[in-house]
């Protein structure tokens, strides 16, 4: 049907849809790609954008990397410097160690010279009609000649154990033989200071170095008087886990807490304070350390400052059928004279001190003696008084190259003939060397080191006597 009134016809109509709808389509077409065009710009800008910011970080980077290069080669530089001047010091310092084991090596042999001479006039003395106070006070001077001695000993030790090894000798014994050896110094030096020093006897047997032992609890207990004010030291031992631990308490000023560490160390000293006690040289504890390790000993410590101290050391427990007993009693030195009566002995050392102490101390046994600084000397005065000497005592080092070994063979040789079979002899040295002993060992010779205690030296005398 076909409405009267509109000039339009229903196929206009359609044909204006259908053109409406085109238009429509390609507006939308239009507006999509006016949209899509309008994104494509934006993307750009967004990419120019980026393409900006990352130039920017990776020249900011860059420049970063840079400087961090440059600081690198600047720390390898200096670590190459740092690197090459520890190499130097590390030679100096092993050149050092070696020239340091040489120092106390010759330092330890001379200075063992005067101390075997104070030695065997302390020995003379001994024997002496010179009451029992000032017998008590001999007694307790050669005690701290061998502890000087052994002080020498062990600071060789430990220059060798920093350039070499050194090896302990272990032995069963029993603890109050080390005891009453060691703790009666500290006796009289805390009763001087008004410190009241007690020991608990006992009756353990340890396997230990008695020696070294020795260093430790000398140590313990110097430090212990050094350091305590008033009150005292108490030193004991007690079974603790299968070990023997041996303790000294003292009621002194105490370490910190943290310190106790420290203090171990070589040179450390924690108090400014030494008035109390003089002061030490910082070394003993961490040669306690050293020692400790090489006896594979736990030292502990426990402290609290201003009430005291408790240094202590465990040791495995020795075996009664394996003990040795240590020392021989000083106080017998004195009943040792006159056994050698009749008897002439040869000495024969380059050191004029010595010589003189040997003739005194065997002049106090009975013997006669003949003596002088080599085996020519010795031979003329046995010669002109015709006699044939019962043993000889030879230093090992005489002057130049002569030794007591060819000193003594010198003797037999000129002598031989007019006494049947070899003169028995003993070598003193102070020399420590293992080697010499081998040596001295092979030609059947006996040794004896130097400071020489009396006791030994008679006993060996006694027992090579025909
Ligand atoms: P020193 O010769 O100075 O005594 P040590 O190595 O034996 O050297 O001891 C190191 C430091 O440890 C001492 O200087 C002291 O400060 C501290 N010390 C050691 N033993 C004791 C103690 N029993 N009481 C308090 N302080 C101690």
């Amino acid at each position: 049907m076909r409405d009267q009134k509109s000039p339009h016809t229903n196929k206009d109509i359609e044909q204006l849809v259908t053109e409406n709808a085109r238009l429509n389509k390609i507006l939308q077409v239009l507006m999509d790609r006016v949209e899509q065009e309008m994104d494509q710009q934006q993307d750009s800008f967004t990419i120019f954008q980026t393409a900006i910011k990352l130039e920017e970080t990776v020249t900011q980077r860059t420049n970063e990397l840079k400087d961090l290069n440059n600081r690198l080669m600047k720390e390898l530089e200096e670590r190459q410097k740092v690197e090459e001047k520890l190499q130097i010091a590390k030679k100096q310092a092993e050149e050092a160690n070696k020239s340091k084991t040489t120092f106390l090596a010759t330092a330890s042999h001379d200075l063992r010279q005067p101390l075997n001479a104070a030695r065997l006039f302390i020995g003379s003395l001994a024997d002496a009609d010179i009451g029992a106070k000032n017998a008590h006070y001999v007694a307790r001077i050669g005690n701290s000649l061998d502890a000087l001695d052994d002080l020498l000993s062990i600071l060789l030790n430990i220059s060798q154990l920093d350039s070499g090894g050194i090896i302990p000798r272990f032995c069963h014994f029993y603890l109050q033989d080390l005891l009453n050896r060691v703790v009666p110094d500290y006796v009289q030096s805390g009763q001087e200071r008004g410190l009241d020093i007690r020991m608990v006897p006992s009756s353990c047997i340890v396997y230990s170095d008695p020696r070294f032992l020795e260093t430790i609890l000398r140590n313990f207990l110097s430090n212990a008087v050094r350091y305590t004010k008033k009150g005292g030291v108490l030193i004991g031992c007690r079974m603790r886990g299968g070990k023997i631990i041996i303790q000294v308490f003292d009621t002194g000023i105490g370490i910190k807490e943290s310190q106790l560490d420290d203090i171990f160390e070589e040179f450390i000293q924690v108090h400014e304070d030494h008035t109390a006690g003089g002061r030490g040289i910082g070394l003993g504890l961490s040669i306690v350390r050293r020692v400790s390790e090489l006896l594979e000993a736990l030292v502990e410590v426990r402290s609290t400052v201003g009430k005291g101290s408790m240094f202590s050391i465990a040791l495995p427990q020795g075996d009664d059928q394996k003990t040795t007993r240590l020392y021989i009693d000083r106080a017998s030195d004195a009943a040792l004279s006159g056994n050698f009566t009749n008897r002439v002995i040869v000495v024969i050392d380059n050191d004029e001190d010595v010589l003189e102490g040997m003739t005194a101390l065997l002049g106090k046994w009975g013997a006669e003696i003949i003596s002088g600084i080599s085996a020519d000397i010795c031979l003329a005065q046995l010669i002109e008084k015709d006699i044939i000497p019962d043993i000889i005592i030879a230093d090992y080092h005489l002057n130049g190259d002569d030794t007591g070994i060819k000193a003594v063979a010198e003797i037999h040789t000129e002598l031989s003939g007019l006494f049947e079979g070899p003169i028995p002899a003993i070598i003193i040295t102070s020399d420590r060397d293992p080697k010499l002993e081998k040596m001295l060992a092979l030609n059947d010779l006996p040794l004896i080191h130097k400071p020489v205690a009396p006791a030994k030296l008679h006993a060996l005398i006694l027992h090579l006597l025909p």
